[in-house]
C-alpha cells in the first residue's frame, strides 16, 4: 500500500530544526515582554466572513488562497490565513478595546493555498504583534524599533532593510486611486492579466505586481505620496523623525501597498536579499478602520507579522545560530552491563534532583560497544558506570574526551558540576 505523506506545502519541523525555532521564539518572547506586550492565543479556525470582511474580497488571499470548508452544520469556516483579523475579533468580543490601550502578540500556524516554494508554504507560521487604541506615530515607531532590536539580538541586523510608506487616509487614497486608474487605463494594453482584472476592483494592488512589463508602466505612474492628506503627512513625518533620532535607517518606497485592504497611513516591510524572491521577513502597518469595519467602535490600531520560516531560513543562511543549540543533552549516561541498568536509572534521577538544568539522557536498551557508542553521541559529558569488586557503582566521566576514572557515587555530582558549562 502506498505510504501516506504530508500535505503539499505543509512541513514537519524535525528535531534538527526545532532548536532554531525555539531559539527564535524564545528571543522574540523575551523581547516582547521587555516592551510590555501580552500574548493572546486565538483559534485556528474562524467564520469565513471574518476574513472576507477584513482582508478584503478582492485580495489574493480571499480570492484564491483560503482553506475554506463547510462545517457539519453547513456553516462556512476558514483556516486562518493571518492573525490580525482573529486578534481584532477576539479583543472586541471580550471587551478589551473600548476606552483602552492594548499591546498584544500571538504566534502560530497560518494557512494559504499558494504555490509552495522556498520561503512560501501552505502552512506557515507567523509571530504577530498588534496594538490598539493609540493613534499617534510614536506607537508605529515603537513597533519598528522593537523589530529592529529583534534583528540586532538575532545577529541579522545587517541583512535586513526597512521599507516605509504611508497610504494616507481613506479619502486621500480614493483620490489617488482615481488618478492611478486614469493613468493605467491609458496603458491598459501593457498590463498583465491579473493587473487588468484589478484595474476595476483593487487598482492599488497593481503597484505590487511582479510582472516586468507592468512594472515598467508603473515607473511613470502617479505617486501616492503626492496625494497624502495633511494629517497623514504629519503622522508620517513624526514617525520618520523618531526613526531618524533613533538611528533606524529606512528606504521610502512609494509603491509599497501591502496585500490586505485594511491598511491606512503607515505601512512597512523588513526585506532581505539573502532569500531570493521570498525576501519579506516582516510586514505590517496601521489599520485604524478595521475594528469599526468588523462592528466595533472606531479604534486606531497598528501591527505587524513576521514569517517564522523565512526568519529561520535567514538565521541558517547567515549561520547566525548559537553553536551549541542543536545538542539536546549535556550528559549521556550508560551502564557497562545490564545488571546495573536499574541503578543507572536512579542515578540519573539523582543527578536531575541535585543539578537542576543539567540535561541528562540515559542509554536504554542494547549494550554492545557501549563505551564508544556513548562517546559518539557528541555530548560534552559522557558517564559510563560499572561496579567494582565490592559491588559499588563507579564511573568514568569523559569531558571533551578527557576521562576521569573510577569516580565513586559520592564524587560524581561534584565532578560533573565542576566541568558542566551551563
Ligand atoms: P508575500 O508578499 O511574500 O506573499 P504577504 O504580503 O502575503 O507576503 P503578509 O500577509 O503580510 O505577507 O504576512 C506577513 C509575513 O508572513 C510575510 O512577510 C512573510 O514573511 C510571511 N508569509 C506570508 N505568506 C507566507 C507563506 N505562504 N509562507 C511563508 N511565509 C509567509
Ligand atoms: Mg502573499
Amino acid at each position: 500500500m502506498a505510504k501516506i505523506k504530508a500535505i503539499r506545502g505543509m512541513n514537519d519541523i524535525l528535531p534538527d530544526a526545532t532548536p532554531v525555532w525555539q531559539y527564535l521564539e524564545n528571543t522574540v518572547q523575551q523581547l516582547l515582554s521587555g516592551y510590555g506586550y501580552s500574548e493572546v492565543r486565538m483559534p485556528i479556525v474562524e467564520q469565513t466572513d471574518l476574513f472576507k470582511r477584513s482582508i478584503g474580497e478582492v485580495t489574493d488571499i480571499v480570492e484564491k488562497e483560503m482553506y475554506t470548508f463547510e462545517d457539519r452544520n453547513g456553516e462556512s469556516l476558514t483556516l486562518r490565513p493571518e492573525g490580525t483579523a482573529s486578534c481584532v475579533r477576539a479583543a472586541e468580543e471580550h471587551g478589551l478595546l473600548f476606552n483602552q490601550t492594548q499591546r498584544f502578540w500571538y504566534q502560530g500556524p497560518m494557512f494559504r493555498y499558494e504555490k509552495p516554494q522556498k520561503g512560501r508554504y501552505r502552512q506557515f507560521h507567523q509571530i504577530g504583534v498588534e496594538t490598539f487604541g493609540m493613534a499617534s506615530a510614536d506607537v508605529d515607531a515603537e513597533l519598528i524599533l522593537l523589530s529592529a532590536r529583534l534583528w540586532q539580538r538575532l545577529g541579522i541586523r545587517d541583512a535586513v532593510t526597512l521599507q516605509l510608506n504611508s497610504l494616507g487616509s481613506n479619502e486621500a487614497r480614493a483620490e489617488y486611486r482615481q488618478a492611478l486608474v486614469d493613468y493605467l487605463t491609458l496603458h491598459k494594453d501593457q498590463l498583465d492579466e491579473d493587473s487588468l482584472r484589478r484595474l476595476d476592483s483593487n487598482p492599488l494592488r497593481i503597484l505590487d505586481s511582479k510582472d516586468p512589463q507592468t512594472q515598467t508602466v508603473l515607473e511613470s505612474a502617479p505617486l501616492l505620496s503626492d496625494y497624502l492628506d495633511q494629517e497623514s503627512a504629519e503622522h508620517f513625518a513624526e514617525l520618520r523623525r523618531i526613526l531618524d533620532d533613533a538611528g533606524v535607517k529606512y528606504e521610502l518606497n512609494p509603491r509599497l501597498v501591502r496585500g490586505l485592504d485594511y491598511y491606512c497611513k503607515t505601512v512597512f516591510e523588513w526585506v532581505t536579499d539573502k532569500l531570493g524572491a521570498q525576501g519579506t521577513v516582516c510586514a505590517g502597518g496601521r489599520y485604524d478602520g478595521l475594528v469599526k469595519q468588523l462592528g466595533g467602535r472606531p479604534t486606531p490600531a497598528v501591527g505587524f507579522a513576521m514569517g517564522v520560516e523565512r526568519l529561520v531560513l535567514l538565521l541558517e543562511t547567515l549561520e547566525a545560530i548559537p553553536a551549541d543549540l542543536r545538542q539536546p543533552f549535556d550528559i549521556y549516561l550508560a551502564a557497562e552491563h545490564k545488571g546495573i541498568q536499574h541503578r543507572l536509572m536512579l542515578l540519573a534521577e539523582q543527578l536531575r534532583d541535585q543539578l537542576p538544568g543539567l540535561r541528562v539522557r540515559v542509554h536504554c536498551a542494547g549494550l554492545k560497544n557501549i563505551a564508544s557508542k556513548a562517546r559518539q553521541t557528541g555530548a560534552p559529558l559522557v558517564l559510563l558506570m560499572k561496579t567494582d569488586e565490592a559491588g559499588e557503582l563507579v564511573g568514568t566521566l569523559w569531558h571533551n574526551d578527557q576521562p576521569q576514572f573510577d569516580l565513586g557515587e559520592a564524587q560524581l555530582v561534584s565532578a560533573i558540576e565542576s566541568v558542566w558549562t551551563r
